[in-house]
């Protein structure tokens, strides 16, 4: 309430640098965005993460940025890799939350009349929820591989084909992975999760293309008016939320002194160089590959879905990942700072890389055009595919929004709605058809509960950041 901001030109809005702060932190909104955004406590918080040591430029605060655990779901923090710090609250508890959407040559005609068999089918065969299972029961063995090689487990034991590993982001593996940082509790909490929704906020959804806006990017990324995709929504599970809370912990231990020159102890940070910065990125990564598994086996399940309802075999039906994109996530990545090149660690949280073309990190197929930026809506609203903008390694590291990102509370969204209501007004105006775990978890995701996606896209296409490619909407969808 008391942050001053000042409007740098169209979009792009600024908390001057004072005090404490090391750089101003910046909010890239139009003024009705920015009107939700200043409801809660984001500024607040997007300033405060402007004290952490080595970071770098500015503080971002995406257009689809609220409220999170002490740094914005919609935030970008770039800190210096050798002199600055690592903080898990800039990841999120959900570590490696992100979305991957597949393809397939189905029409929108090919799949009417189909519509409940297929929710039926999806929501029987693919585990969501709090208890539930996953797809595979592992023991501590396969966990610990699924921790170090990602995607590459999931090709070798034949829940993958080599294409899906070579279009997820960073080929589906972080390297610098080491499970064995990963807590005995953590690993107990994931091994019966892998292959799962979860529950709240992730999906499963099939959709429809309702517009291609760019001919050419469209065709590189395989997608027609009318054609049947599918967007799949969740992260780490159990494994991923009690590594985030272990390290916390030991971090705000350890690193009291760094803790106590911040204004929100949620912002706990490990130095850059200690031990438990290097523990911590070890076990995020491999958090990181957990969570590639989990989505590649839930989509893989989706084509054996697909298989018994359309009758033929998921290849005849081309469904082929088009991308997969984490929103929660660190990485060490090099930048172009003023003109010196340096190692950043790069923290998106509730955002999503969004690398242009000719990136070397943009998988060939899309090389020349941007890597696919996947932002979904809500499961009333359309979602969007874009790809990387010119602009984005200039003004934010190369990222844009994640999502609508939410405009109320769970508590007060039970209050607005009722998921049976909810469930009945998509039907019957829309032909969308939901399933899910319980009708408190469709009042909680209902689509008022959320900004309006269309407003948040623009922003990111008119500064240039992630690019307007199609736009999708839902024709059913799971939650757990
Ligand atoms: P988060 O990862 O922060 O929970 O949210 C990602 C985004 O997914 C939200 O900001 C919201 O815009 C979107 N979303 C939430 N539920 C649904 C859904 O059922 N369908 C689609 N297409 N998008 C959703
Ligand atoms: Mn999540
Ligand atoms: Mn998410």
């Amino acid at each position: 309430d008391d942050v001053t901001l000042e409007q740098v030109r169209e979009h792009v809005w600024e908390v001057p640098q004072t005090g404490d702060m090391r750089v101003p932190a910046r909010v890239l909104a139009s003024e009705a965005l920015l009107e939700e955004i200043s409801a809660d406590k984001t500024l607040e918080q997007i300033t405060n993460t402007t004290h952490l040591p080595g970071i770098t430029n500015h503080a971002i605060c995406m257009p689809d940025g609220h409220q999170g655990y002490g740094f914005p779901v919609g935030g970008v923090g770039a800190l210096d890799a050798e002199d600055g710090c690592i903080s898990p609250g800039a990841v999120g508890y959900d570590i490696n939350c992100g979305v991957r959407m597949m393809r397939t040559n189905l029409t929108y005609d090919d799949v009417r009349g189909h519509e409940e068999e297929l929710v039926d089918s999806l929501f029987t065969n693919v585990p969501s929820g709090l208890g539930g299972g996953g797809i595979v029961e592992a023991g501590a063995d396969t966990v610990d591989e699924i921790l170090a090689r990602g995607v590459d487990w999931a090709v070798e034991n034949g829940h993958a084909v080599a294409d899906d590993r070579l279009h997820c982001e960073d080929e589906g593996m972080r390297e610098e992975a080491d499970p064995s940082k990963v807590s005995q509790k953590a690993k107990d909490r994931g091994k019966n999760q892998i292959g799962s929704l979860g529950s709240g906020n992730h999906f499963l959804e099939v959709q429809r293309v309702t517009d291609v806006f760019d001919d050419e990017v469209g065709e590189a990324f395989g997608l027609e008016e009318d054609q049947i995709v599918v967007l799949i929504h969740c992260g780490s599970r159990g494994l991923g939320h009690q590594t985030c809370n272990d390290y916390l912990r030991k971090i705000e231990q350890t690193h009291q002194g760094l803790l106590n020159q911040l204004p929100d102890k949620e912002l706990a940070a490990a130095p850059a160089g200690s031990q438990l910065a290097e523990d911590y990125y070890g076990a995020m990564n491999a958090a990181i590959n957990f969570a590639w598994v989990n989505r590649q086996l839930i989509m893989h399940r989706t084509r054996q879905v697909f298989e018994r309802v359309f009758e033929r075999p998921w290849e005849e039906m081309e469904m082929e990942l088009l991308y997969d994109v984490a929103h929660n996530i660190a990485k060490k990545e090099t930048h172009t700072v003023g003109d010196e090149k340096r190692e950043l660690y790069v923290h998106r949280k509730g955002a999503t890389r969004a690398f242009p073309k000719g990136h070397p990190e943009v998988p060939k197929a899309y090389r020349d055009v941007g890597q696919p930026v996947i932002i979904p809506g809500s499961m009333g609203a359309g979602s969007y595919v874009l790809r990387g903008g010119a602009n984005s390694m200039d003004l934010t590291f190369g990222s844009t929004a994640h999502g609508a990102g939410r405009l109320m509370s769970r508590t007060q969204a039970k209050n607005e709605f009722w998921g049976g209501d909810v469930q009945d007004e998509l039907e019957a105006q829309d032909q969308i058809y939901v399933k899910a775990q319980s009708g408190a978890t469709v009042a909680e995701e209902a689509p008022g509960v959320y900004k309006d996606v269309d407003e948040v896209v623009r922003v990111s296409d008119e500064l240039g950041i992630g690019d307007k490619v199609a736009r999708t909407f839902p024709v059913c969808n799971i939650k757990g």
